[in-house]
């Protein structure tokens, strides 16, 4: 269990374990450069104390006087460093040994109460001497998990602040609102609410619900970015639905952390199409029995499919859209659906199309191909067989999820399950007090549920979180974090 309190010096090895080019011994606390310097000498002689309050210093680390390594002297004082506290680092040559012996010896100075850090504890006391806010804290963490370019752009984003200066605002709103309604509420004769009084703070509550309602969408949008496309495939019998994942398979696999929590009842594929993360679903089912659209899989395929951000609907394109393709088409939904015309290599050799002579690129010339009530489907040609389909997959579905500025001026975000459900709620709250109000009800009711938001979004950034699930959330950290 963590310790909420500053008093402790900590230490811990913040470099991956193992054989490295160099290992990193941090140590953060009131007495971190008095253990420092019983175990490192500068080469020119100057103590810990007299060296510079932001400096490096090079000279060597040792065992009870005997040589150990070489080693760099990273002396941060605080309250400029990552904890806020005075902070050194000690960087060596690396070697689980030496470093573990490093720790081992800066923890049990005779004299000197320097105990190993726990998971996170480091990020704990960033967050508690106001460094940083839990949004950042978590980013850290979302930084270090990422597993595409797209997904540290976000968690960049959020540590350098993006998240809580969106989340600040509109808690900063909901601040004025309810300020608003205790003036209204304590001198009701007087026309101090602001102009046009009642309507007016409806209409701010309304604005604030909106606010949130497009943080929201944004979040759900940066969701594909941390846990993957969910992806499967859809049509016919031999429309080249295995011979597609296949082609997908062959791209490089993503290194994931597993989300805790989460059952695996459907055999997923995590890949990476050109930068792109996808979790390839039901892939068991893939072509096997003729795919998961096959009679009795059917109603597998229809869960699959609702739960997909991804629908991918492959169609030979040598036979075209077929009744049974209208049929299925049709149950689908056409905002996550995109079709693809497979085969386009058999019809090259068969009519020297243009189709394929265009590189699959105009998709206009697919348009014909689809019927009129499916005209507003996006669509896309390529030969599964070839690596250059691959291409074009992963330039049809980059553009399928990055269409326009549909989310407004907000900025993609990345959110945890936390954080969602924190900013669900806080929504929820908001728009109960907009009912509230347009219902006419007194506005004490509404100022109860703008505190609730406010609250929830509180949860976000940690100002009205539980210490206790503070330290929770800290915990899950990775050790030296
Ligand atoms: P599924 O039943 O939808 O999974 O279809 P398959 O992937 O098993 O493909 C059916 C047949 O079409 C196989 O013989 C594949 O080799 C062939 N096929 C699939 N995609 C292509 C393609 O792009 N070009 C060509 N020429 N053949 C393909």
């Amino acid at each position: 269990m963590i310790r909420m309190t500053n008093e402790d010096t900590i230490a811990a090895i913040i470099t991956a374990p193992g054989i490295g080019a160099m290992g990193a011994l941090r140590l953060s606390g009131p007495l971190a450069y008095d253990a420092v310097s019983r175990v490192f000498h500068g080469k020119k002689g100057r103590t810990v104390d007299e060296l510079e309050g932001y400096s490096l210093t090079f000279g060597g680390v040792y065992d009870d006087g005997a040589f150990l390594d070489q080693a760099l002297l990273l002396k941060m004082k605080g309250p400029y460093s990552f904890t806020g506290e005075d902070v050194a680092e000690l960087q060596c040559h690396g070697g689980a040994v030496v470093m573990s012996r490093l720790l081992a010896i800066v923890t049990s100075l005779p004299d000197l109460f320097i105990r190993p850090a726990e998971p996170g504890e480091f990020s704990l006391r960033a967050f508690m001497n106001g460094k940083m806010d839990l949004s950042q804290a978590e980013a850290v963490m979302e930084l270090v998990a990422a597993n595409n370019p797209k997904a540290v752009l976000l968690a960049a984003d959020q540590l350098d602040g993006s998240l809580s200066r969106q989340l600040n605002q509109l808690k900063d709103g909901i601040v004025e609102l309810l300020a608003e309604i205790e003036v209204e509420i304590d001198f009701p004769d007087e026309e101090l609410g602001g102009p046009g009084g009642a309507a007016s703070r409806t209409d701010k509550a309304r604005r604030l619900l909106e606010e949130a309602g497009e943080l929201l969408a944004t979040a759900d949008r940066g969701r594909i970015y941390r846990e993957g496309i969910r992806v499967v495939f859809y049509g016919r019998p031999n429309a080249g639905k295995s011979s597609l994942l296949n082609g997908m398979l062959r791209e490089p696999r993503a290194i994931v952390t597993p989300e805790p929590g989460t059952t695996r009842d459907v055999l997923e594929e995590r890949i990476l199409l050109k930068g792109i993360p996808l979790v390839l679903t039901d892939t068991a089912g893939v072509g096997r029995d003729g795919g998961p659209a096959e009679r009795a899989g059917v109603e597998r395929a229809r869960q699959m499919a609702a739960k997909a951000d991804l629908i991918l609907y492959i169609v030979d394109i040598m036979e075209g859209i077929t009744d049974e393709d209208r049929g299925f088409l049709r149950e689908l939904d056409h905002e996550k659906t995109l079709v693809v015309f497979n085969k386009i290599d058999l019809q090259a050799q068969t009519d020297g199309s243009v189709l394929a002579a265009a590189g699959q690129a105009d998709l206009a010339l697919y348009d014909g191909l689809l019927p009129e009530e499916f005209a507003d489907l996006p669509r896309c040609g390529l030969s599964a067989l070839e690596p250059s389909g691959m291409e074009v997959l992963a330039g049809r579905i980059r553009a399928f999820f990055e269409k326009g500025d549909k989310y407004g001026k907000h900025k993609e975000i990345m959110l945890n399950q936390r954080q969602s459900e924190a900013l669900l709620r806080a929504g929820q709250a908001l728009g109960a007090a907009v009912r509230a109000m347009e219902e006419g009800q007194p506005e004490d009711m509404a100022a109860i549920d703008l505190k609730q938001a406010w609250d929830k979004l509180g949860e976000l950034t940690g100002e009205s979180l539980q210490p206790a699930l503070i330290e929770r959330i800290f915990s899950t950290f990775c050790l030296g974090k």
